[in-house]
């Protein structure tokens, strides 16, 4: 646990991040290379992202479901652009029950192709438009350099895949999820998010468009924290997805695909954690209070433990996540290191002084030391709490906020722009052209992160050509 400091953010940042991630017991390397354990702490975590997506989804209309893990590799191969982007990364099945398989079967990297192939049969008319699916499954993908939660074999997600009449409710569905995720990044995990559209050489292999949800992280590079894909008629006519329209007219369906991932508690540590470990924004901490009772003797600890109880009982019942630190022969100072690792929100102290008094010690995790100290009355406290975490978590969007818009240059010319991207984000006027884009990621390391969809109007010239170009775009070096 919590004996030894973790190394310094501002030093090591990529090893502060894999320490964490273990120390704070989110995840462990499993036997198999790339592959990842989330641990109960973690999926705790998962779960309440879970929560926050699953009610936006169910509130504009989706309905879950599941669909099988094995797919005919003959089906990724019927649009072309999926099965150039993912045949480098695919995991084959080619034994079953100890006989070699007539068909190989790929365990899936995403699912248009078998979603597709349902829909074909499901959708007849008009009437069964538009379809709304999502599922909460894993993924496949054979990534060569992993690192946990950013990036491995296999990963968690949940995947949207919706067919509709027309273009332009397509677009609208692609929109719509775009910001639902911008939405929950904000609200939910206080990350601050920049929705877009990904440049044709970033799109979703089989996308006619792809927007994305981009953060910054605490050392200034990009993180694609969510997608949503305009998948067009491109999976529609490789599957045979088609309608009687309102005149008996037989046409193909408009479809998207729309994923987040466990990808995004990457973003949380990396957005909002320091020299300590986690800080959990409330909204999603798995344990949004941790009491720490404090005693000496054993006649202070039966009145310690007696009120901790009662203040443990009275947060359970308003609702807040609490965890009550009833460890033995480990101190209290111990107890509130561990707890600042593992990023609890709020720390709740009591001791006999607050028993005879009837007041605990609040201490904020985002702010150490006594600037985050309060003395609160017990009565009322679960109120009180509340506020704490409300304020914990509008403090930890505005922090994230500041540090990206002081880490997001303007750069006047192309010498600027190459030391903008060294240490954050770059936003250019960009002329589109894919040549700017790879001399730009060729020269610094940064990518086209996303054309936002918020500009500031007027033109410009290309940062890179010195074209005229109508749109700005933001560049970073990424993970
Ligand atoms: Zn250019």
């Amino acid at each position: 646990m919590s004996e030894l400091k973790l190394p310094a953010r501002s030093e090591d940042f990529s090893e502060w991040y894999n320490q964490l991630v273990l120390r704070a017991e989110l995840a462990d390397y499993a036997p198999v290379r790339g592959c990842m354990i989330v641990r109960p702490y973690g999926w705790a975590l998962w779960e309440n992202i879970q929560q926050a997506l699953d009610r936006r989804f169910k509130a504009t209309g989706h309905v879950n479901a599941a669909f099988p893990l094995l797919i005919p590799r003959s089906f990724i191969e019927k649009e072309k652009s999926h099965v150039a982007g993912f045949s480098p990364e695919l995991a084959v099945v080619t034994v079953g029950g100890g006989e070699k398989l007539e068909e190989p079967l790929v365990i899936r990297p995403t699912s248009e192709t078998i979603i597709g192939h349902a829909y074909a049969k499901w959708i007849q008319s008009y009437r069964d438009l538009p379809l709304l699916i999502n599922q909460w499954n894993s993924v496949v993908r054979w990534e060569l350099r992993t690192k946990l939660f950013l990036r491995t074999l296999e990963f968690y997600w949940q995947e949207g895949h919706t067919a509709h009449a027309t273009f332009e409710e397509a677009e609208a569905e692609t929109r719509q999820m775009l910001n639902i995720y911008t939405d929950f990044a904000a609200t939910d995990a206080a990350v601050p998010v920049i929705p877009g559209r990904k440049s044709e050489s970033e799109r979703f292999a089989g996308a006619d468009q792809t927007y994305s949800i981009e953060a910054m992280m605490g050392d200034g590079k990009a993180l694609q924290a969510g997608t949503s894909h305009n998948l067009g008629q491109n999976f529609a006519k490789a599957f045979e997805i088609r309608y009687l329209d309102k005149n008996g007219t037989l046409q193909y369906c408009w479809t998207t695909s729309w994923g987040l991932s466990t990808r995004f508690i990457g973003a949380i540590i990396m957005v909002h954690g320091d020299d300590q470990g986690l800080i959990l924004p409330p909204r999603l901490a798995p344990f949004q209070v941790v009491i720490v009772p404090i005693f000496k003797s054993d006649e202070e600890k039966a009145r310690v433990m007696e009120a901790a109880r009662k203040i443990r009982a009275a947060l359970v019942a308003a609702d807040i996540r609490t965890k009550m630190d009833e460890r033995e022969g480990v101190s209290p100072g111990f107890k509130f290191n561990d707890w600042e690792m593992r990023g609890v929100p709020l720390r709740l102290e009591i001791g006999p002084k607050d028993v005879a008094k009837d007041t605990v010690v609040l201490a904020r995790r985002d702010k150490p030391g006594k600037e985050g100290k309060s003395f609160v009355p017990q009565e009322g406290l679960p109120s009180a709490v509340n506020k704490t975490l409300s304020e914990i978590q509008t403090a930890l969007y505005e922090r994230a906020l500041a540090f990206r818009e002081a880490n997001t240059q303007d750069p006047k010319d192309y010498a600027e722009f190459k030391a903008a991207v060294e240490t954050g984000f770059a936003f250019s006027f960009w002329c589109g052209r894919a040549k700017c884009e790879e001399q730009i990621k060729e020269e610094t390391k940064a990518t086209m992160r996303c054309i936002p969809l918020d500009q500031p109007g007027g033109e410009g010239r290309c940062i890179c050509c010195g074209q005229p170009a109508k749109e700005k775009a933001i560049f970073g070096r990424a993970y």
